[in-house]
C-alpha cells in the first residue's frame, strides 16, 4: 500500500495527538496511549502503512472487547546481569518494552547484552520503532514477535505460525541505523487484507485455500485457508524459532494457542516478544559502525541500488518536509473514533 490516494497532510505531532485521544477515549491510560499513539504516527510518517493508521480500529476493536487492558502497568524483573522478563500484564507491547528500556541500555552497557522477554503481551505493530533507538545509541538489536496463527508450514494447511515478523538494526557510522523488519510469511497479513480490500491478487505462493491448493485469491487463503512462510522450508524454520524465542522462551503463547473467540471484534494477538541487545564495541572489532558503512558501501557498489530502510528514510524526509499524507477516507474515521474535529 502506498501514500498515493492521499488527499491532505497532517503534521506528525497533530496525528499524535489525534491517535492519543482516540486511545484515551477507548480505555487507554494516558502514559500507554501516548507510546501507541507515537508508534502509530512513526509508522505511518515512514510509510509503514500496513501498520500505521489502518490499525486503528483493530487496536479499538481489541479494547472494546476486553481482550486486551490499555491501562495496564507492565512489572519488570532482572534475573541475572543480562536479563529482563516484563510481564505486559495482558497490556500493549510497547508501553511494557518502554517501561523496561532505561534498565535494557544500562544492562547491555555493564555487561554487553541484554535479553529482553515479555510475556503477555499484544504486539501490533511494525517492529523497527522498537529497534531504531537502540541502533542510534550504538547497539546492534534483534526482535522476534510471534502472532495469530494464520502460517501452515511447507505441505500443511492447518495454520500454526503467525506472521511472525524479525527485525534487526544496526548502527552505520555517519548515517541512520540500517534495520530490516519483515514478516516470515510471504506478505504480511495486513498486506493481504489490503489487497483483499482492494480486490487485487497475489502471487502465487503467498498461500493455499482450506484443501491445501495455491491460491492468488486473498479472501480464500483469509477465510479458511493458510498464508505460507517465505522461502519454502528456510523460511518455515525461521518462522519456528521466532515461535520458540517469542512464545516458549518467554512463557508466552504460541500463536496457535491464541484464542480470541470469546472477543468479537479483538484483532490483536496475546503472545511474546523477544528482544536481544548487544554493545558492539565488546566483539574485539575495530570501529564497527566504520566497518558496517563499508559493507553497506560494498552492496551499493555490487549493485544493489536500495538497501532495507532506505525507502522508510526516504518516506521520512517527505512527511517531515510536507506532512504526513492522508486521504479523506482516513480523515474521517479518525474523526469519528476521536469523537472530535481534526484541525
Ligand atoms: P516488507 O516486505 O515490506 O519489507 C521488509 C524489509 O525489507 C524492510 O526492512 C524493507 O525496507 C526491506 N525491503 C523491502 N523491499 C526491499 C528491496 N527491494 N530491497 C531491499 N530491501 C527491501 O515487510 P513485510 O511486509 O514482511 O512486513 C511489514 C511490517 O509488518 C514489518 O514492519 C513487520 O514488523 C510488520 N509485522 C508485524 C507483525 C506483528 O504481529 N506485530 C506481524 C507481521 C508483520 P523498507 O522498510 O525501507 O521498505
Amino acid at each position: 500500500m502506498t501514500h498515493t490516494e492521499a488527499t491532505s497532510r497532517i503534521s506528525f505531532e497533530k496525528l499524535v495527538t489525534v491517535l492519543e485521544q482516540i486511545f484515551a477515549k477507548h480505555g487507554v491510560s494516558s502514559v500507554n496511549a501516548r507510546v501507541l499513539a507515537v508508534n502509530c504516527a512513526t509508522c505511518e510518517r515512514d510509510g509503514s502503512l500496513s501498520h500505521g493508521i489502518f490499525r486503528i480500529p483493530g487496536y479499538v476493536g481489541s479494547l472494546k472487547s476486553g481482550w486486551v487492558d490499555g491501562c495496564a502497568v507492565p512489572v519488570v524483573r532482572e534475573f541475572g546481569p543480562a536479563f529482563i522478563r516484563v510481564d505486559a500484564m495482558n497490556g500493549f507491547a510497547q508501553p511494557a518494552l518502554k517501561a523496561a528500556m532505561p534498565r535494557v541500555i544500562e544492562m547491555a552497557m555493564t555487561s554487553g547484552a541484554a535479553v529482553v522477554a515479555i510475556k503477555d503481551s499484544h504486539h501490533f505493530s511494525a517492529l523497527w520503532p522498537d529497534l531504531e533507538p537502540l541502533a542510534k545509541a550504538g547497539f546492534v538489536a534483534l526482535s522476534m514477535v510471534s502472532g495469530l496463527a494464520c502460517v501452515a508450514p511447507p505441505g500443511g494447511t492447518v495454520p500454526v505460525f503467525g506472521t511472525n515478523p524479525i527485525a534487526f538494526a544496526t548502527p552505520v557510522a555517519g548515517r541512520l541505523p540500517l534495520i530490516f523488519d519483515y514478516a516470515t510469511s510471504t506478505m504480511s497479513n495486513g498486506d493481504l487484507q489490503l489487497a483483499a480490500r482492494a480486490g487485487e491478487h497475489v502471487e502465487i505462493g503467498t498461500g493455499v485455500d482450506k484443501e491445501g491448493k495455491l491460491t492468488t485469491e486473498p479472501n480464500v487463503i483469509l477465510l479458511g485457508g493458510a498464508m505460507l512462510p517465505f522461502g519454502g522450508h528456510k523460511g518455515a524454520a525461521t518462522a519456528l524459532m521466532v515461535e520458540i524465542m517469542a512464545s516458549a522462551l518467554t512463557g508466552g503463547q504460541f500463536s496457535s494457542e491464541v484464542d480470541i473467540s470469546a472477543h468479537p471484534g479483538a484483532e490483536t494477538s496475546k503472545t511474546g516478544q523477544v528482544l536481544i541487545v548487544i554493545d558492539p564495541n565488546r566483539g574485539g572489532n575495530f570501529k564497527f559502525a566504520d566497518r558496517v558503512k563499508t559493507l553497506t558501501q560494498s552492496l551499493r557498489i555490487a549493485g544493489q541500488s536500495r538497501l532495507p530502510s532506505d525507502r522508510r528514510y526516504a518516506t521520512r524526509a517527505l512527511s517531515d518536509k510536507s506532512g504526513i499524507p492522508i486521504s479523506a477516507e482516513q480523515l474521517r474515521e479518525l474523526t469519528s473514533l476521536a469523537s472530535t474535529d481534526i484541525p
